[in-house]
């Protein structure tokens, strides 16, 4: 068969269940985080992972309730837009600007988490987490994260790949990824995502016509586009 069966970990198809597992993480990464959580706490900072590894069928249920409009569609300031008014192509664009597309994800790889202080949880319980960039900036809940991601992770084994916008995926001051992840996004060709995306893996997947009309923007634009370590 096609490359995607011998490359199970590169597409998030090495585990189906639906649900995150906050601990789903390779040992090198959790090593590192561990190492991270440390630094973070002596700067009274409580370094939390909100989402590590996720599965393609996570990744594609989530895509799947947001182009069908059953999840709500954000604009660039995190503002819902209304699905009705969109035509196809734009739903895609939404939604890629703030998830990625089932295969595509750096979730898929047990390198990459979404990170909170969980400090301010605590004396706040009754908090929702958006994960939007506001929360992590002057005056929101998690600025102290921010700023002490702004200043330490550079010495860590982490960096952000969504650290600014570069027009692609919208900044996610919160998406931490391990350097382990530059071995498979070197790997990961663009062939390997139009080859995946005739498999019967994507089969299910809405607004599939959609998006291989523009499959090589899409890898481009959505996930080669990242700033680099
Ligand atoms: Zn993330």
């Amino acid at each position: 068969m096609k490359l995607f069966n011998s490359r199970p970990d590169i597409f998030g198809l090495n585990r189906t269940h639906l649900l995150n597992n906050l601990n789903d993480l390779l040992p090198a990464v959790s090593q590192s985080l561990e190492h991270l959580q440390s630094t973070a706490l002596s700067r009274g900072i409580d370094l939390k992972p909100v989402s590590t590894f996720r599965s393609f069928e996570a990744q594609k249920n989530i895509w799947n309730l947001k182009a069908s409009g059953k999840r709500t569609l954000l604009n660039d300031n995190g503002e819902p837009i209304d699905f009705n008014s969109l035509k196809p192509v734009e739903v895609m664009r939404a939604i890629l600007r703030w998830s990625a597309f089932p295969g595509l994800s750096r979730h898929h790889w047990g390198t990459d988490l979404d990170v909170i202080d969980q400090n301010y949880l605590n004396t706040n319980p009754d908090y929702k987490v958006q994960l939007i960039p506001s929360e992590y900036q002057k005056g929101g809940p998690f600025a102290d994260l921010g700023d002490f991601l702004n200043h330490e992770l550079q010495d860590s084994d982490f960096f952000r790949p969504y650290e600014i916008d570069r027009d692609g995926v919208a900044p996610e001051p919160w998406h931490l990824s391990h350097k382990l992840s530059v071995k498979n996004f070197n790997n990961f060709k663009i062939q390997d995502f139009l080859d995946f995306l005739d498999s019967p893996h994507c089969e299910d997947i809405e607004l599939l016509d959609a998006v291989k009309e523009e499959a090589e923007f899409i890898f481009i634009n959505y996930f080669v586009n990242i700033s680099s370590p």
